[in-house]
């Protein structure tokens, strides 16, 4: 009969002492977008901005897909989202945005002895609100307030909250010159810190 020699009981419990110290997140780094619109223009302007999102991400973060059921990321234009959110909670909003990590824990034991790790895969989607009488006056009347309001939910779509400082694009009003390079190298951060690009 064979009994284990003192070595490998050592790896064995050295093993445990790892779980239970040791964890590693796997991120999804992929938002695939779908968005739901009364009219084509808006749309058209929010796919054109996923691009210019990755263009200036360096990379494809942000993927247009056609349905809702594809996405893990819903866009939703809205008629009367002002109106809603006054309603709601005294104050207007031209947009919202919320972050969603979803967590969940890998249950394969085998792998978790084999690197000494638990493993957390992370899926990462957000959800975007904008009212649709702002996003079609700025539309038409081609202002910056449009792009500000877009990078800002995307920003709160990260998971970013609000900066006190004007020219921040994550300050809580759109009016006013914003530092977009300084926001779109902290998204890029978002990535960069979740192992998505380098
Ligand atoms: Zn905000």
């Amino acid at each position: 009969m064979n009994y284990p020699s003192l070595r490998s009981m050592t790896l064995v419990l050295l093993s445990f002492a790892f779980i239970a110290c040791g964890d590693e997140q796997i991120h999804s780094c992929e938002f695939t977008m779908s968005i739901d619109s009364p009219d084509a223009e808006s749309k058209s302007y929010f796919v054109e901005y996923l691009e210019k999102l990755n263009t200036n991400l360096g990379f494809q973060a942000f993927t247009y897909v056609g349905s809702r059921q594809e996405a893990n990321s819903p866009i939703v234009i809205e008629k009367g989202l002002k109106e809603r959110t006054l309603r709601e909670r005294g104050q207007e909003f031209i947009g919202l945005g919320g972050f969603y990590p979803d967590y969940s824990q890998t249950s394969n034991v085998f792998k978790i002895i084999a690197n000494g790790k638990t493993t957390t895969e992370v899926t990462n989607s957000m959800r975007l609100h904008f009212d649709h009488d702002f996003v079609m006056q700025n539309l038409v009347n081609n202002t910056e307030k449009l792009e500000t309001a877009a990078a800002h939910e995307f920003g709160h779509g990260l998971g970013f909250d609000h900066i006190d400082n004007e020219i921040d694009v994550m300050y809580f009003e759109v009016s006013g010159k914003k530092d977009y390079d300084a926001h779109y190298a902290n998204m890029r951060q978002f990535f960069v810190n979740r192992s998505c690009v380098n």
